[in-house]
Parts: C-alpha cells; sequence; structure tokens
C-alpha cells in the first residue's frame, strides 16, 4: 500500500536523478513517480495518457462527452489532523465520479492538478503523506475503471495543498440525465441514506478525531481487488462510494427525469433541482432514510441533530432523482436502496418553494441550508 507508494516515490527520484542534493523532490520526479503509479492498460476510451503535451480520448462514436471539474482544498474539504492521507485521496476522485454518476454517464479518464506547498516534497513525513494520498486516488479510480490520464503540478505559496480534479465521461447522445428536466407531480428519490457523512464529521470534530482517523486508515477500502465486502457504509464521510453503476442504470430507465448528485447537503441540492426544473417539492419527513450513523446523533442530542444531518448536512455523495408518477422502480438498483421522499410541485408565485410534511401532516418551508462556499456556516471540516 503506501509504503509500496512512498518507495516508488524514492525509487523513481533516485533512479531518474530527479531527487535534488537536498534530498527534495522535484516536480519531474514527482510527476515520474504518479505515471508509474497510476500506469494501466489503456483503456478503449483513452488513447493516450500521461506523458505528452495533451491526452488523446476517443469516446465511442455517437456518445456525448460530459466534463466536471472539482477543487480539494486543505482545511475546507479535508484537515490533515482528521482525514488519513488515503481518505483526503478518495474524497479527491469521489466528487468528481459523483458528478459523473448524476449525469448517468460512464468515466473515461481523470486529470489531477495539483498545487502543493514546498514542504511536501521535502520531509520523507511528508512525502509518505502525498505518495498515502496518491494511494486513495488509485485505489478508487481502479475500482471504479477509470484512468488518470493527465493533470498539472505546481508549487503553491503556504502551506495547504489545493487539488484540483476534472473527471471526462461519456453517454449516449442526449441521454445523459439533467436537473432540469423534472416536472410537477413528479416522484422524488434519493439513493442510499442520508446525514452519515455530517454525522461521522460530528465524531471526528468531537475530540475522537486522532482514534477515528487511525480507524479510518485501518478501514480504507485498499485496494478494491482485495475487498469482497464494501467498507464504504460505516464511513461514509472518510470513503463516500460515488453511485457510478446506480446513475448509468437510471439514465437507460425510461421515466427517469431529472438527476443530481448530494454533494451541498439535500435541502440545498433540491433546491438547485428545483430551480433547474421550475418546479416546488414537498418533502415527506418520516421517509427520508437517515444514515446509521445520524441516527446515533439523536440518541444523544435528540431527534433534531438525525434530521439536521440529512436535511442539510453535505458530502453524503447520494443521488437525488425524479421519475414520471407512473414510473415504477425496484427498491433497490445496482444493490443500493432507491427511496421514495417527496414529489415535485407547480411552481407557486413566490417560486420555488419546498416544504417538508410531517407523520402527522403539519407543513413547515424547507429552506436550502446545506453547503455553500462564502457564507458563514455552523460547522467546516
Ligand atoms: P506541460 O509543461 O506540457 O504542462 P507537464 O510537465 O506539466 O507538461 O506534464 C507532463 C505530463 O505529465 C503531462 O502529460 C501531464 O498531463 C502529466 N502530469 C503533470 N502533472 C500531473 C499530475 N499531477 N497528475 C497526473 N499527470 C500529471
Ligand atoms: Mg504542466
Amino acid at each position: 500500500m503506501s509504503d509500496r507508494g512512498f518507495a516508488l516515490i524514492t525509487k523513481g527520484m533516485l533512479s531518474t536523478g530527479m531527487r535534488r542534493a537536498s534530498g527534495a523532490v522535484s516536480e519531474l520526479g514527482l510527476i515520474e513517480q504518479i505515471r508509474q503509479q497510476f500506469a494501466r492498460k489503456r483503456s478503449r476510451a483513452l488513447e493516450l495518457g500521461i506523458g505528452d503535451d495533451c491526452a488523446i480520448l476517443r469516446p465511442r462514436s455517437g456518445w456525448d462527452v460530459v466534463v466536471t471539474t472539482d477543487l480539494l482544498l486543505e482545511g475546507r474539504h479535508f484537515r490533515r489532523d482528521l482525514h488519513a492521507p488515503e481518505s483526503a485521496g478518495h474524497r479527491c476522485l469521489a466528487r468528481g465520479l459523483s458528478d459523473i454518476a448524476a449525469m448517468g454517464a460512464d468515466p473515461i479518464a481523470a486529470f489531477l492538478s495539483l498545487g502543493l506547498p514546498r514542504k511536501s516534497m521535502k520531509s520523507a513525513a511528508e512525502r509518505r503523506w502525498l505518495a498515502r494520498f496518491l494511494d486513495g486516488i488509485r485505489w478508487l479510480a481502479d475500482g471504479s475503471g477509470v484512468m488518470l490520464a493527465g493533470g498539472d503540478t505546481g508549487e503553491v505559496l503556504g502551506d495547504n495543498l489545493v487539488a484540483d480534479i476534472v473527471l471526462v465521461g461519456q453517454a449516449p447522445r442526449g441521454a445523459a440525465l439533467r436537473r432540469s428536466g423534472a416536472s410537477a407531480g413528479d416522484a422524488i428519490y434519493v439513493t442510499g441514506a442520508l446525514g452519515g457523512a455530517a454525522a461521522e464529521l460530528e465524531a471526528m470534530l468531537a475530540g475522537k478525531g486522532r482514534r477515528l482517523k487511525q480507524e479510518v486508515a485501518s478501514h480504507s477500502p485498499g485496494d478494491p481487488r482485495s475487498h469482497s465486502q464494501s467498507p464504504f457504509q460505516s464511513h461514509p464521510q472518510s470513503y463516500p462510494e460515488p453511485r457510478l453503476q446506480v446513475g448509468a442504470a437510471l439514465r437507460r430507465r425510461p421515466g427517469v427525469t431529472a438527476c443530481l448528485d448530494l454533494s451541498d447537503g439535500l435541502s440545498t441540492d433540491l433546491w438547485h433541482l428545483c430551480q433547474a426544473s421550475g418546479v416546488g417539492a414537498e418533502i415527506w419527513k418520516a421517509e427520508l432514510p437517515v444514515h446509521m450513523l445520524a441516527a446515533g446523533l439523536s440518541s444523544r442530542f435528540g431527534e433534531d441533530r438525525a434530521l439536521t444531518a440529512a436535511l442539510h448536512g453535505g458530502e453524503d455523495y447520494e443521488l437525488l432523482f425524479t421519475a414520471k408518477p407512473e414510473t415504477r422502480l425496484p427498491k433497490r438498483i445496482a444493490g443500493i436502496a432507491v427511496t421514495r421522499i417527496g414529489v415535485t410541485l407547480p411552481r407557486s408565485k413566490g417560486g420555488c418553494s419546498m416544504t417538508l410534511v410531517s407523520a402527522d401532516g403539519g407543513r413547515a418551508v424547507l429552506r436550502p441550508d446545506g453547503w455553500e462556499h462564502f457564507r458563514e456556516h455552523r460547522r467546516s471540516p
């Protein structure tokens, strides 16, 4: 695992003479190490990968290409004192793959741009951290059938790592799922369970960080081929699982009208869907599939805490989608639970309003209260 990655960095640098007299590693040395670490047989859609000025992609003829880019900022999206390096790497790629899943597309290639503080290249401990971060990316890439096809590497001034991941995917022409396809009366569904990522983060912040980080490192998904069972469910914050197979299945299903992934929290992402489709929505509180970790919060802090995590806690990377009312869906798609949680409504005079309906029929306004950058929040990683 990580030791091997680290050994590769060291060996790669030494053998290519790219290690500086100071012991620090150079930009070219690091790129060579990444190229070796991610060297794989070419996929059909990737004609040329790392090493030239551009990668060459060859999507299936008649298919659309979908592209997404996501920033991972140290201190904002992960913290070294809370997240194991493999978890930070996993989350970096998972963010992009989840967007590809939300479009119902198949991933083709990833591009990783790294802005690294000078210290990353200097001490052995820092280089080891980076090697383990790359392991986290590689394991998820291998498990998802996506190739790392290029990127860029540079030095940032300051102490925090910046990673930008670009994902390229493909979907049959016109078949990619959009946020804008819902009409009033459509059924609203989510995959998996909600609030787990926020609940795990809460436990990390509550001072269990150190122990959890060790546990998480040892529960790292690791090389996916060595696992028969998914380790994702118990660590939705550290190792969120992009719903690629569900997304691809939804794109093939007639009657699915709109889809997006839950990165900012159900309330905020539902609001995005409502805005894009020009509809309102009603969510049935009793139907929300609350993650077991979030449910655990309610025994300590009251029921509201679990509901808040499920409604507003971000980073679950589940899919939120709509389907025409007559569409019949199975309880599980690609092995993942699919739960109906509400219905879209005609847009009201006031705009795209969202309502939370309790089991006794009580109605309350549901405000988008998930994550938004450049805004004051109750939480940060
Ligand atoms: P250029 O000067 O043309 O940008 P670089 O020296 O930056 O070339 O990159 C050389 C090759 O290494 C390119 O194929 C590029 O895509 C790849 N590369 C650079 N940085 C990374 C990275 N962080 N991850 C993956 N591939 C990378
Ligand atoms: Mg470059």
